[in-house]
């Protein structure tokens, strides 16, 4: 059995989804401080597989010594965590103790329950502002906010914990920009607030949640002047875990992938790509650039296609219809939906 923490958040529901259609057992372990059980309930009619779930925190030492001495986990995939950037620099501590300290209390748990293959959620934020693109997973490593920091830190524990005990099977997966929705509509991103992200934020104007989409910034040394990213379905990047797993079971030690398509969009083609899918338009005005952000980043993902086999099949218009038929359905994300 594969135990799933964050199984109940974007990524998580997707990729618990992924998991319960190859045919694997899972236990989701969540706070829900960033989720909604309907996520859960959702898989579960998805695939007509009950999903078994325990509410909690990966902070807590007992609950996982109990978690792990009644259920026979083989592995984790690991999702907790927090992910706002710009919070991450109000609350650095609230991120350093979900993240790291959380990390570590689950390792050691692992540790105390012989349990020592693990899949963790890095991010391309690690490369901090790479000299070139695309970026391949041997490029330096530099982190610019707490959030960044709290996943190299990570990373770094990670590896010294390999080094210390060659019975640990670590993959490390640093995901570029994950979007989309499953395609039946029935689950997706749903954040809380007003979205940080670009796609979220297109898709609430879409539908007339929000007025205007702010762009970033329009004097970027890229084709139109606005940000250039790499935009990689959360399908694809579920099918990713289940084959960054597998591997592990043939291999020790740390093994780190880039998850991304290759392929770079600006901030105006992924509005022009919105609204085609949608066929609405988007209204955006231009601002000054967000602190922090860079010009281009978009992955070199050849490490992954060599090793695990592991290539993107959605393209930028998948993308962006399966963002805006989840958007359709659920309105108001998960809250208050009218789908059971
Ligand atoms: P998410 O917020 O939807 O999912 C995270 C889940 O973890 C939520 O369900 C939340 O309730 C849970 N959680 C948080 N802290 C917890 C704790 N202490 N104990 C138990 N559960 C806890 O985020 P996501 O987009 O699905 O991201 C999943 C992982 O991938 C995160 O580690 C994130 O940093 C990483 N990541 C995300 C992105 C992205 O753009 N979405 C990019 C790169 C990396
Ligand atoms: N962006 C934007 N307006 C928004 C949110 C994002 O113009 O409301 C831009 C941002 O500057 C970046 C790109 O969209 O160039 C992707 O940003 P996002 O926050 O989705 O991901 P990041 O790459 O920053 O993790």
């Amino acid at each position: 059995m594969i135990l799933v923490t964050g199984g109940a958040g974007y990524i998580g529901s997707h990729t618990v989804l992924t998991l319960l259609e190859a045919g694997q057992d899972v236990l989701v372990l969540d706070n829900f401080c960033n989720a909604n059980k309907k996520s859960l309930e959702r898989v579960s009619a998805l695939t007509g597989r009950e999903v078994p779930w325990v509410e909690g925190d990966i902070r807590d030492a007992a609950l996982l010594d109990d978690v792990f001495s009644q259920h026979e986990i083989d592995s984790v995939i690991h999702f907790a965590g927090l992910k706002a950037v710009g919070e991450s620099v109000q609350k650095p501590l609230d991120y350093f103790d979900n993240n790291v300290n959380g990390t570590l209390v689950l390792c050691s748990a692992m540790s105390r329950a012989d349990v020592k293959k693990i899949v963790f959620s890095s991010s391309a934020t690690v490369y901090g502002d790479p000299a070139s693109v695309p970026i391949r997973e041997n490029f330096p490593t530099a982190a610019t906010n707490p959030y960044g920091r709290s996943k190299l830190m990570v990373e770094e524990i990670l590896q010294d914990l390999a080094v210390s005990d060659p019975q640990w099977r670590i993959s490390v997966l640093r995901y570029f920009n994950p979007v989309g929705a499953h395609d039946s509509g029935m689950i997706g991103e749903d954040p809380n607030g007003i979205p940080n992200n670009l796609v979220p934020f297109v898709s609430q104007v879409a539908i007339g949640r929000r007025e205007v989409l702010s762009v970033f910034g329009n004097d970027y040394d890229t084709t139109d002047g606005t940000g250039v990213r790499d935009y990689i379905h959360v399908t694809d990047l579920a099918k990713g875990h289940l084959m960054a797993l597998d591997y592990l079971s043939r291999h020790d030690g740390v093994h780190t992938f880039n998850l991304g398509t290759g392929k770079g969009y600006s901030v105006l083609e992924v509005v022009q790509a919105f609204e085609k899918a949608s066929d609405r338009k988007v209204a955006y005005e231009f601002h000054p650039r967000r602190a922090g952000d860079i010009a281009r980043c978009y992955a070199d993902p050849a490490h992954a296609e060599e090793v695990l086999g592991w290539t993107a099949e959605f393209d930028i218009e998948k993308m962006m219809v399966d963002t805006w038929r989840w958007q359709q359905k659920n309105p108001n994300g998960y809250s208050d939906s009218t789908l059971s």
